[in-house]
């Protein structure tokens, strides 16, 4: 949509609750620019990935920040803060995935340190980018150092729409690809997949009539049992409410692999072999790894592929205690490959479009 130069593309959603474009054949010029950035229809990984990995230019890192605050507020062990606060520090802009008052999860910008809270702690649901495309293209433009996070299909998304628009008539294309090699900091998450946006409000409208009040301040990944953020927890009113992950339908569903958008099941991006500068997940089997460091609250695995990406490192490992490894001891399953396509997906998708999620959820366990 942000590509089409004669916005003839609109975002619908379709049953299951995930956003596609829709192409107005009236207005569209058959120009195939939306075909060119779609993550999707490109081939990834480049060959030249894999040689630079085999060459051992890639660096693996297990890292926790060294403030306990700023790593309990965050997913894992909270490096994407600490990465934020870096480039704000020159002056640059941040943009995450931030839970809106509406309960919508969308990418926003971020210019001051109190607007990097929001966008901590994952959120398990697909985020809308609507305007962070323009957003960071005039960052860029205006000179500014720009890190963008996001799942591997976004950030790589990211890029593609960036390097065409070099191709803009009247655009400077070399000094433009300098300016992003040299300003755009893409940091990309591990992945299991995107659920479903639309299934994500249908569940918060039927948690707000079951307690009675408007939810806020849901967090997907609460750290309070030291349990590496395998915690739910929502506000209604005054009161909070918190129970284990694998008691909440909602990250049920989504872990048996019922809810995620269908290019999740075939997704190119799970792999270490990516493009983005850095990626950032959990380090799954710390306690084997570096027992000492596995105190519940969270550590996270960092991949450190470019120059940029290296030098960003040295800017800011002195806030982390941290240690490098090899590439085996980073693997973990979306590192490796995708989820697999549940027999049972559509009988879940049928089911919800009659029943709230968590009745639809408690059928299907039979
Ligand atoms: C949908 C999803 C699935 C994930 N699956 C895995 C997994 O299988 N294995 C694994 O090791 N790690 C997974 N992660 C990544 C992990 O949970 C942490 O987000 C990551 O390690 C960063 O943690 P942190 O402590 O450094 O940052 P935090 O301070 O927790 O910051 C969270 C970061 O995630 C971004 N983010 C949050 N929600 C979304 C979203 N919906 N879409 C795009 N970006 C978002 C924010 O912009 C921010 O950059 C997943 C993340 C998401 C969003």
């Amino acid at each position: 949509m942000a590509i089409c130069p004669v916005q003839a593309i609109a975002m619908r959603e379709d049953r299951e609750g995930f956003l596609y474009p829709k192409i107005n054949k009236k207005k569209c010029i058959d120009c195939g620019q939306c075909s060119l950035v779609c993550p999707m229809k490109r081939e990834n990984p480049s060959p030249e990935l894999k040689g630079q990995e085999n060459a051992g230019r890639w660096l693996y890192i297990g890292a926790q920040a060294k403030e306990e605050d700023l790593r309990y507020k965050s997913s894992s062990g909270g490096v994407f803060p600490v990465l934020a606060r870096n480039v704000l520090k020159k002056g640059g802009v941040v943009f995450g995935a931030v839970m809106c008052e509406d309960g919508v999860v969308r990418h926003k910008m971020a210019q001051r340190e109190e607007e990097l809270a929001p966008m901590q702690k994952t959120k398990y649901v697909q985020s809308s980018l609507e305007g962070s495309f323009e957003n960071v293209r005039n960052c860029l433009k205006e000179g500014r150092p720009v890190l963008f996070t996001g799942t591997p299909c976004q950030c790589r998304a990211m890029r593609l729409y960036l390097e065409r628009k070099k191709e803009k008539p009247g655009g400077d294309g070399e000094s433009w690809e300098r300016t992003l090699s040299e300003n755009l900091l893409l940091a990309d998450l591990v992945c299991y997949g995107a659920p479903s946006p639309g299934i994500w409000r249908k569940y918060l409208r039927e948690l707000e009539k079951k307690y009675g009040g408007k939810l806020s301040g849901f967090c997907f990944r609460d750290k309070r049992e030291k349990d590496n953020g395998h915690t739910v927890s929502f506000s209604v009113g005054n009161k909070e409410y918190a129970h284990p992950m694998g008691e909440d339908s909602f990250c049920r569903v989504y872990f048996r692999d019922y809810t995620l958008r269908p290019a999740c099941y075939f997704c190119k991006f799970c792999t270490t072999e990516r493009e983005s500068d850095i990626t950032m997940g959990d380090f799954w089997g710390i306690e084997k790894v570096r027992p000492k460091m596995e105190d519940g609250m969270g550590t996270s695995l960092v991949i450190l592929r470019s120059a940029k990406a290296k030098k960003t490192w040295e800017e800011v490992k002195e806030h982390f205690r941290y240690f490098q490894c090899g590439r085996k001891e980073i693997l973990q399953p979306r590192l490796r490959e995708p989820v697999l396509w549940p027999g049972r997906r559509w009988r879940f998708m049928l089911l919800n479009q009659f029943l709230p999620v968590s009745l639809a959820e408690r059928l299907l366990r039979k």
